[in-house]
């Protein structure tokens, strides 16, 4: 019985590095589109596959299933390798072994269309996206119809939402052991299966939720959240391959940077824009002022993670790195504290 176990486990192990086999017949083909004579499954010359022939029943089915991708590059079958080899599947794709997947801006469209059908026709209270009508001019009138759109739009919403790790990604995996230097565009495509994958989850959910019809849909939707959680860990170890430990502390780096990132943005946006509440001139520069100091917070997290991320501060020493960023610092907490204390004893 442990001896099946271990099979089963061994030949996981093999597939998740290795998916698929190719096979090379060696046999001799015509080509029944431009006649040229050749070996190997497609013609050199026209690129028409080389057991194409004339129009079949058999062409009926397979037409309508060419849709769906072929064989390895089937849409099912990337689904399944995104849910047992996710990393390994996104790795395979970023470095040029695209034949193990379905086109993934396509697979996310066409995952759209099913989920959007499925839960507009099962689920309309969850599924009902309602607009909201657009009342703002100028500017905030194209930024609150594209709003307006993605929410409509569930794919490019989810592709949008993941686009904000690529940066940070980039940022903190660069010098990963299974994945170095990888680039923007890598990063994309990784956002892609990532939204994928998300929607994988959420179509299977959907199907769960026919089957268990008596539990209400809000607790799926709890269980799409944390299934994704404990996914992008997987993804993120699989395929970058620093450790457990390695992982999650990367991986909460970027949501700190992102939401610090965030604050800093709406903040400078406040003052710039002058849409706040302020009464005096005091009150504006003691903003400013605490606005300086998060985004200096913001530069000392970022220059500090990637301290630790390089491992610099084991070789230079670990607070020397720090030496200046510190004098800062304490100067910028001083001067807060004088500030303080000025304005108590005026008033
Ligand atoms: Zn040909």
């Amino acid at each position: 019985m442990s001896r099946r176990i271990k099979d089963y486990r061994d030949s996981y192990r093999k597939w998740k590095q290795h998916p698929v086999d190719y096979s090379y017949t060696g046999e001799k083909y015509r080509c029944s589109c431009c006649g040229e004579e050749h070996e190997g499954n497609y013609c050199p010359l026209c690129g028409q596959k080389a057991t194409m022939g004339p129009v079949t029943w058999k062409s009926v089915w397979e037409g309508v299933m060419e849709l769906w991708g072929l064989h390895s590059r089937s849409l099912p079958y990337t689904a399944w390798q995104l849910l047992f080899r996710p990393g390994h599947l996104m790795r395979d794709y970023v470095t040029g072994k695209r034949q193990v997947s379905f086109p993934p801006v396509k697979m996310l469209v066409l995952l759209g269309v099913v989920i959007y059908l499925l839960g507009h026709w099962f689920f309309p209270k969850e599924y009902s996206h309602e607009m909201s009508e657009i009342t703002s001019t100028g500017t905030l009138y194209f930024m609150d119809y594209a709003w307006n759109w993605l929410k409509g739009h569930e794919e490019w919403f989810t592709l949008f939402v993941f686009s904000a790790l690529i940066l940070p990604t980039w940022f903190l995996f660069r010098h990963a052991p299974l994945l170095k230097r990888h680039t923007l565009p890598q990063g994309f495509f990784i956002q892609v299966f990532v939204a994928n994958q998300s929607m994988v989850l959420e179509l299977a959910m959907l199907l769960l939720a026919l089957v268990l019809f008596f539990v209400p849909y809000g607790y799926f939707k709890y269980l799409i959240i944390a299934l994704l959680l404990i996914y992008l860990f997987i993804d993120y170890k699989q395929l970058f391959g620093y450790s457990s430990w390695g992982t999650i502390w990367r991986f909460l780096a970027i949501l700190v940077i992102l939401s610090l990132i965030t604050a800093d943005v709406g903040g400078v946006i406040s003052i710039v824009t002058g849409k706040n509440d302020y009464s005096s001139s005091g009150e504006i520069m003691g903003t400013i002022f605490s606005m300086i100091f998060m985004l200096w917070i913001t530069y000392l997290v970022i220059y500090f993670t990637d301290v630790i991320n390089r491992k610099a501060w084991l070789e230079r020493g670990k607070w020397a790195v720090m030496k200046w960023q510190t004098i800062i610092t304490l100067f910028m907490v001083l001067s807060l504290v004088v500030a303080i204390a000025i304005t108590s004893i005026v008033k």
